[in-house]
């Protein structure tokens, strides 16, 4: 029904465009009802995260509200805290019609999961993930953005039509203390033989004091660089990016097992990040939330064109990650290590 009024809305687009002097994006336009007939672009799933949503998950993630009736989660870093923290995202996952998973790797140590198969049997999965603990304070920016945003592509994606990929949401607990969930999930993984065709770590995705709305793309294996930039282009996002050979997150882990990962994050790297990094100032009032959206919007349309095998661009040329700018992350012996 909808094609047959495409011609006519096209034209009077044009109309539209010549008049507003090019301001809207064609891609915008053209793009959702010739989705489903030409390339099967994900006809901008992304356009259904809500910064609504992200902003309750953050709340609550942060202290500033309660988990119904089982607490506050003040911080996560103590066992409590992260524990409380679990719940949550469990409780969460299970409301979006998830069954999650647990991943104990060690006493108070355990990763959370949940799966979204594909529509047609797959045994390929692209991994989704972000770390779960803070080195005890609100931890809003390091690393609530990111659990959040990862939420949100969960609840998002499963609206997804024509997934030929399986796609694995991960939340990784104490990467503050050296990536130790991480290294745990992804060893696990690799010795169960799961196909992990790509993996997405977003850490610290809360804040852009210039507004520029670059996004820190930090150690993009095989086609991701080059992917990330089509879908920016083709889904009319155009975002700044800025590519860096930045590690030591939970992505790291995922590398060192052989899987293409990626992190995602404010510019890190090249100086526009949190001045509350690890102190309890990075509280939920210091998160640049319309930033956040923005980049899990990026991240939803990646994985939802990736799950959908919409091709890569030609003419790839992969570039070593040594030939761009690194930035050291700090980790924390304990978690009782003294923060300001
Ligand atoms: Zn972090």
């Amino acid at each position: 029904m909808k094609f047959k009024r495409l011609p006519l809305v096209l034209s009077a687009f044009a109309l539209l465009n010549a008049c507003a002097g090019s301001s809207l994006n064609p891609a915008l336009f053209r793009s959702a009802p010739l989705q489903t007939q030409s390339a099967g672009r994900s006809a901008l799933i992304e356009n259904r995260v809500e910064k609504a949503r992200m902003e309750k998950h953050l709340l609550v993630l942060t202290g500033k509200a309660p988990i119904g009736s089982d607490g506050i989660i003040m911080e996560r870093g103590t066992p409590q805290g992260r524990a409380l923290t679990r719940t949550y995202l469990t409780q969460s996952l299970e409301a979006l019609g998830y069954k999650p998973e647990i991943h104990t790797y060690r006493t108070n140590g355990s990763n959370i999961m949940a799966r979204l198969m594909a529509e047609t049997p797959s045994d390929e999965y692209i991994v989704v993930g972000a770390h779960l603990d803070s080195v005890r304070n609100a931890g809003a920016d390091d690393n609530a953005s990111g659990s959040v945003s990862v939420l949100e592509a969960a609840a998002v994606l499963k609206e997804l039509k024509g997934r030929k990929v399986n796609v694995l949401f991960a939340w990784f607990d104490e990467e503050e203390l050296g990536l130790v969930g991480s290294r745990a999930l992804a060893r696990d993984l690799k010795k169960q033989g799961m196909k992990i065709t790509s993996m997405h770590n977003i850490d610290m995705l809360g804040w852009d004091a210039d507004k520029d709305k670059t996004i820190e793309v930090a150690q993009p294996d095989g086609i991701l660089w080059d992917y990330y930039q089509m879908v920016n282009k083709s889904h009319g996002l155009n975002l700044p990016f800025d590519r860096t050979n930045t590690g030591q997150s939970d992505h790291e882990s995922f590398h060192k097992e052989g899987f293409p990962s990626v992190c995602l994050s404010e510019e890190y790297t090249n100086g526009d990040m949190t001045p509350h990094y690890h102190r309890r100032g990075d509280t939920f009032e210091t998160v640049h939330l319309d930033y956040l959206t923005l980049g899990t919007r990026l991240v939803v349309a990646v994985v939802g064109d990736l799950s959908l095998k919409v091709p890569p661009p030609a003419g790839i040329r992969q570039i070593p990650h040594s030939q761009f700018p690194a930035r050291q992350r700090e980790f924390h012996s304990s978690y009782d290590e003294h923060i300001d």
